[in-house]
């Protein structure tokens, strides 16, 4: 093909349909992934293009041009969906024929219109809902297994919208991509983040499993990042050049790669000099055209066009004498592709069964005779138990493991065991490799504490994957150890709601009365001066404003209105603050605010709308008590009680995360529920909040100077929400209260109480085990505000 050809191509792109395309990301994106003789190849769909996709060929003026071009069939992944509900394709995509690709992070900070990369759209596909905001490790490595199994997919790419943390996002990639490696340890892996803050963080990408590591840059002149980047041109190209020398030292040349952007406005003889460059340093670059996508400023403001033809003609053609590439316009791939020798899923038929069930047979009874006979057990009879099985190309059943609850009532208390694997395959990583699965699989399964016996002489394989020791034990007169696998599902989900508040609010405590009187700082609502009223104010997250406005309107005053029964308050009015691009998108945020304070019976008593900008959405709410309850006044030794509401379902497009079952209640529930705690007056109350049951319950006791432990069997619980998510969700209506023992509770409607846990003078969360054990969920303070 020559190059003028592949121009055209990449500028104009194709009519017709492409069942595999992305249309909407981070970065310049819109591409249909077809193969062009036999190679792949994203060409943007452009239904103006004067080159015509028709079985298999392409037509210019309807002439057959000579290429042999074939659109990407649909992949069998997308149809599945995990275990809560989001489906596969929401979690990753197939790019071309065998990369699934995916955005872990689907928000950026530098969002902001004027903040914004012109030619970026990462958050629309969320605003669409064709995705979800964040990825999860364990969703992540879900799909990525099968897509291995199920569509043959060879290399991975991950990509995250930056952070506002120092790391810009880096650290959750690593995380993300350790939990892949665990169940499909050859699937090569890019990474691409902006060069994060602490260069260490690269060595932590690769020591997770990364193969290779894009480090996007766009532009190499300062000129065009300020104007087409202004965000991301706050990161100095000083900056870049030190993390793509760290990356070419940690992952080696040719293994680091950028994206350059042609049609920006820039020099081309500047442009390929600085391409040229990169390769001297071992920086792979990319050179491809700038793409115009509806829905970008650089379209919908800018009115921004693709390069001409010659420009592109012209870099490309120079780029090519540069590095011999004759692939400069179409985008093609840095990593080395390795087919996998294993791979670990979860075990689906009888054979691999069988297979696994006689291989630990011959380990376990003819070969160390722990067991006489037989080694089943009751767990093999549980229908709950989950059985990965390590594979070879061939199907060949090269090890298993098991896990499964550890309770008759599953309370997120899992156990694994019977970890076995071939003679021939046990210097070859297949049971470490099954031992990370299990984990991740666990973690998937919202489970909060994994344990396991292993015998002496494997201790110290999973101590280096990461497990603690408990102490020994002797199962079948042989000398095991007890250990557990570290979960921090929730310091995670509190590091990320409310560990950075003490820094950010230091100003505003600093100055008299500043958040509020003594006594009250870390409140739900704020006491107002030299009255009885209560304030209480929350925002809702933007992206949540323009996914599902009329929720969002309604949550706004659930989570306002919970603050001030938190407090012992009776609502009197609230006031709002809306702000929405459209009048129709204003129009269904309103109707949800509308509708709860119909149901509350609570009255919005005034604010501000404004339409044509930004969504967004505050609610300020306002109530009346002579005696508020505070989240600070419980002492060590009160009881602890949740009142939750545990009917109602995850809302929609928010499995695992938001518990809606207040949508369904009356008036006459809804405001029971909402006077309880005023009925109650406990010593100390909070609302259960976006931190979760623990995450609110440190927060109650680093207001009280206490810790606290929390009763995992006594917790009241939907039967559909596993513990994990149920702990760490926005559960509706929950408040946690603490009073001294034997100090009774008021009825609470349709929500139930119970005592679920005391607090101690061992800062942060623990989490009591029937079996006695605790297990610490939080470590420390949430907040850092200390004592209210
Ligand atoms: S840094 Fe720019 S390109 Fe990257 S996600 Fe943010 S806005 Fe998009």
């Amino acid at each position: 093909m020559s190059i003028s050809t592949r121009v055209d191509l990449a500028l104009l792109g194709i009519r017709g349909a492409t069942p595999v395309s992305r249309t909407a990301g981070a970065g310049p994106s819109d591409d249909g992934h077809v193969r062009i003789d036999g190679l792949g190849a994203a060409i943007p769909r452009n239904p103006l293009s004067p080159y015509v996709l028709e079985e298999g060929r392409v037509l210019f003026d309807g002439n057959d041009i000579g290429l042999d071009v074939q659109a990407v069939d649909r992949p069998k992944f997308y149809d599945l969906s995990t275990a809560d509900g989001v489906a596969y394709e929401k979690i990753a995509k197939l790019h071309g024929t065998s990369v699934l690709a995916t955005t872990v992070v689907q928000t950026c900070i530098r969002y902001d219109a004027d903040q914004r990369c012109r030619f970026c759209s990462i958050e629309a596909s969320l605003d669409a809902g064709d995705t979800i905001a964040v990825k999860t490790p364990a969703q992540l490595a879900e799909v990525a297994e099968a897509a291995v199994r199920l569509d043959g997919v060879t290399q991975m790419v991950m990509t995250t919208g930056t952070s506002a943390a120092k790391d810009r996002g880096a650290r959750h990639l690593a995380r993300c991509v350790r939990a892949i490696k665990a169940v499909v340890p050859e699937l090569p892996i890019q990474v691409q983040c902006e060069p994060p803050g602490d260069l260490q963080t690269i060595q932590d990408l690769y020591d997770a499993g990364a193969e290779s590591i894009g480090i996007h840059v766009e532009s190499l002149d300062d000129d065009v990042r300020r104007r087409w980047m202004p965000g991301k041109a706050s990161v100095s190209m000083d900056e870049y050049r030190a993390a793509w020398k760290e990356a070419v030292r940690v992952f080696g040349r040719n293994q680091v790669s950028t994206y350059i952007l042609v049609g920006l406005g820039e020099d081309p003889d500047e442009l390929v000099s600085g391409a040229a460059e990169l390769i001297e340093m071992g920086v792979y670059p990319f050179v491809v055209p700038f793409r115009p996508l509806a829905g970008t400023l650089a379209v919908d403001v800018d009115r921004a066009t693709a390069p001409a033809a010659d420009v592109l003609e012209s870099v490309t053609d120079m780029y090519g004498v540069v590095e011999g590439n004759d692939l400069a316009g179409l985008s093609g791939s840095a990593i080395t592709v390795v087919q996998p020798e294993f791979i670990v899923q979860p075990c689906t038929g009888t054979a691999e069964l069988n297979a696994y069930r006689a291989l630990r047979r011959e380990t376990f009874v003819a070969e160390q005779g722990l067991f006489a006979g037989t080694d089943h057990d009751d767990v093999d009879d549980d229908p709950r138990c989950v059985v990965l099985v390590a594979t070879d190309r061939d199907g060949t059943v090269l090890g298993g493991v098991r896990l499964a609850p550890c309770t008759a009532t599953d309370l997120g208390w899992w156990a694994g065991s019977r970890l076995v694997v071939t003679t021939s395959a046990r210097t070859s990583g297949v049971g470490p490799a099954l031992v990370r699965a299990a984990c991740a699989h666990a973690e998937s399964r919202g489970v909060l504490r994994f344990d396991a016996t292993v015998q002496k002489r494997n201790e110290t394989l999973f101590t280096r994957l990461g497990w603690i020791r408990r102490g020994d034990v002797e199962v079948a007169n042989t000398p095991h150890v007890a250990m557990y696998w570290p979960i921090d599902r929730i310091e995670r989900l509190v590091s990320s709601t409310k560990a950075m508040l003490a820094g950010v609010l230091a100003p505003l405590k600093a100055q008299p009365l500043g958040l509020g009187a003594k006594g009250f700082r870390g409140d739900d609502g704020v006491p107002v001066p030299g009255s009885d009223m209560i304030a209480a104010c929350d925002a809702i997250i933007p992206s949540m404003v323009d996914r599902d406005p009329e929720w969002a309107g309604w949550c706004a005053a659930l989570v306002n209105l919970n603050d001030l029964s938190a407090m012992g308050a009776y609502a009197v009015g609230m006031l709002d603050s809306v702000g929405a691009p459209t009048q129709s998108r204003l129009t269904r945020i309103i109707r949800g605010l509308a509708n709860a304070s119909a149901a509350w019976q609570v009255p919005v008593l005034g604010g501000h709308t404004q339409a044509g900008v930004p969504s967004s959405l505050s609610v300020t709410a306002l109530g009346r008590t002579a005696n508020p309850v505070r989240a600070g006044g419980g002492s060590v030794g009160d009881r602890l009680t949740l009142t939750a509401d545990v009917e109602g379902g995850w809302r929609r497009g928010y499995q695992g995360q938001q518990w809606d079952s207040t949508s369904r209640r009356n008036s006459a529930e809804l405001t029971t529920m909402a006077s309880f705690v005023a009925r109650t007056a406990p010593k100390a109350a909070k609302d259960v909040s976006m931190a979760g049951l623990a995450g609110t319950t440190g927060m109650l006791a680093e207001a009280s100077g206490t810790g606290a432990v929390l009763d995992i069997s006594s917790i009241p619980k939907p039967d559909s929400a596993s513990m994990g998510e149920w702990i760490t969700c926005f559960p509706g209506f929950a408040m946690i209260t603490a009073d001294r023992p034997g100090a009774p509770t008021a009825p609470s409607g349709p929500a139930l109480s119970a005592e679920c846990g005391e607090l101690t003078d061992i800062p942060g969360v623990a989490l009591r085990w029937p079996d006695g054990i605790t297990t610490r969920a939080v470590t420390s303070t949430v907040t850092g505000l200390g004592e209210a």
